[in-house]
């Protein structure tokens, strides 16, 4: 079976000293937890160097991995103020997180730029955990089959090999959380999308949720036996519940 993943999204949040304990503090619960579960943390790009040397000193687990939250559609260039993927890569980064709904609305992120994106971590062997989602107008207007079937045809590429993060706009940092059907029902709805857009039987992409997912609410959403882990934003800032987290996906 796919391991189980884990992933977190610190977001714009981490000075140093945080940033340290938090890493040490999940390196060190990641170590006693057994299970098919993997642990991605996606510091901001000020605090990946760090990051990196922690898990990497805490052992050849193969269990715990670093990730970034966005990366240019270049390598290189005149592009100021931006960072690439072979950046990423170079200082030891597996994942990178690509077309968060934070970056749609605040940074104009169309699903064009994306798959250009997805295209240049793909280049530079890094890992994309693409997000779609839709808002809360599109849910209530019953949009949401198409909204997400426009988001993966327009985001993934033709061989996508990454990681896709179902985060509906209005579950993030809202403490709510779709109800067990209406997500065992989207879910479903995205392995047919992907299917149909990946038109191979071979590419199997893990299916993350994202949205106000913690301790408590994970079991449930973890249950969902299309769902192959969570993405998480401010349970992950907290090195207990975050784990926690880890433990029930183990
Ligand atoms: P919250 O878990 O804080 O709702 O954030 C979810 C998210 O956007 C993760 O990428």
């Amino acid at each position: 079976a796919l391991p189980k993943l884990v992933v977190g999204n610190w977001k714009m949040h981490g000075l140093r000293e945080h940033a340290s304990h938090l890493a040490r503090a999940i390196a060190e619960g990641v170590r006693s937890i057994e299970g098919n579960v993997q642990t991605i943390i996606c510091p901001p790009f000020t605090q990946l160097a760090g990051v990196h040397d922690i898990i990497d000193a805490s052992g050849p687990t193969g269990q715990f991995f670093l990730g970034a939250q966005d990366c240019h559609t270049t390598a290189s260039g005149p592009f100021t103020g931006d960072i690439s993927a072979t950046m990423l890569a170079d200082l030891g980064t597996k994942y990178v997180i690509l077309g968060h709904s934070e970056r749609r609305q605040a940074h104009g992120e169309t699903s064009q730029i994306v798959c250009k994106k997805v295209q240049a971590a793909e280049a530079a062997g890094l890992i994309p955990i693409v997000c779609v989602g839709e808002t809360l107008a599109e849910r209530r207007e019953g949009r949401t089959a198409s909204v997400l079937a426009a988001q993966i045809e327009s985001s993934l590429t033709d061989r996508f090999t990454g990681v896709l993060a179902y985060e509906p706009v209005w579950a993030i940092g809202s403490g709510i959380i779709p109800p067990r059907e209406e997500l065992e029902r989207t879910a479903a709805l995205i392995v047919g999308l992907l299917q149909s857009h990946l038109k191979a039987d071979d590419i199997r992409v893990p299916i993350l949720y994202g949205g106000s997912v913690t301790a408590s609410q994970a079991p449930s959403i973890l249950s969902i036996g299309a769902l192959d882990g969570v993405l998480v934003g401010s349970a992950s800032l907290e090195a207990e519940g975050f784990l926690d987290i880890i433990r029930v996906a183990a």
